[in-house]
């Protein structure tokens, strides 16, 4: 299994996976910093704008490890070829940072919480904390998570009055729940998902959806109409990126469905997707679409758009 793990996590760049690796040693130490990734200078050197760059100019994390244990996830790769964990068992393990400095700066544009863990009951006081705390600096938080009803419920309640500050984006990548469940075991199902979307979009608060990465392509368009009513920003699409590098394909069952996702986003796919759904005035594409239907790719980081 690791051998398997080691080889799909090549791919992490040194300068990563040093930064990964100085977090994990002051972790030990006790004197841990939250993650902070400010998409700043250095970015704007570069010529493409991809992943969460498209999103927000900051990344804030405030724990390690998810019990959502997605085949594809990209924080455990990166930890794992840090040495911060030492097996994709041990991710399930959400650590809490309980001595994280909570005083954030105003950014000069969107920040993103989180981007290397999710939202769920065991973090759910600390992450009330620091969303609260980078509102108060006057920042406007992109929430991102595959949502639990009760989390939400409680981030609903919890920031009713600072709603114009927030916009939540919900990471719904199939219906079919036995495809979730092989892809995202611990993850809440369609059901809660959209269950929790339709509970903020009801409560007034700014929302959007991420079908990225799709994992049901040819069920996208219906998986777009059958939450669209409860959307009012923008609806994500973007492909699995780098499959052969971060997903652990330790079985013929894991190995079958990676070679079905390769082949739902083949190039002819993907443009038949972008044929009908172009027209929907929510859907924006990620940059692993934009590259292959030919549209310019992001401009500034934390555009959105
Ligand atoms: S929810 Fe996000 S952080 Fe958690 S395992 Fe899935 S991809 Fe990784």
């Amino acid at each position: 299994m690791k051998a398997l793990i080691c080889r799909a996590f090549i791919g992490i760049s040194n300068l990563e996976i040093m930064i990964c690796a100085l977090s994990r040693k002051l972790f030990r130490q006790g004197t841990y910093f939250p993650s902070i990734r400010i998409s700043g200078v250095a970015n704007r050197k570069q010529k493409e704008i991809r992943g969460t760059r498209e999103w927000a100019v900051a990344e804030i994390n405030c724990c390690s490890g998810c019990p959502h244990g997605c085949r594809y996830c990209y924080a455990r790769s990166a930890a794992f070829v840090s040495g911060q964990i030492e097996s994709a068992e041990d991710w399930l393990e959400c650590v809490v940072d309980e001595k994280i400095n909570r005083e954030y700066p105003c950014f000069s544009g969107q920040v993103m919480f989180p981007t290397a863990h999710d939202i769920v009951e065991e973090n759910l006081e600390v992450s009330l904390d620091v969303i609260g705390q980078l509102l108060k600096s006057g920042n406007r938080v992109l929430v991102v998570s595959k949502p639990s009803l009760i989390c939400f419920e409680k981030i609903c309640d919890t920031f009713s009055q600072m709603q114009n500050n927030i916009l939540f984006r919900f990471t719904i990548t199939a219906r079919n729940q036995e495809i979730l469940s092989f892809w995202e075991p611990g993850a809440p199902s369609y059901d809660e998902r959209k269950k929790a979307l339709k509970m903020a979009f009801n409560r007034g608060f700014t929302t959007s959806v991420s079908i990225e990465p799709m994992l049901d392509a040819g069920d996208v368009v219906d998986l777009v109409a059958d939450v669209q009513n409860f959307v009012n920003h923008s609806i994500w699409v973007g492909k699995m990126n780098k499959i052969d590098q971060r997903v652990i394909c330790d079985s013929e069952q894991a190995q079958k469905e990676v070679d079905r996702i390769v082949q739902e986003q083949s190039d002819e796919r993907i443009m038949s997707l972008y044929l009908q759904l172009h027209k929907n005035q929510l859907i924006r594409w990620k940059e692993s679409i934009k590259e292959v239907v030919g549209l310019p790719m992001a401009s500034q980081v934390g555009l959105d758009q």
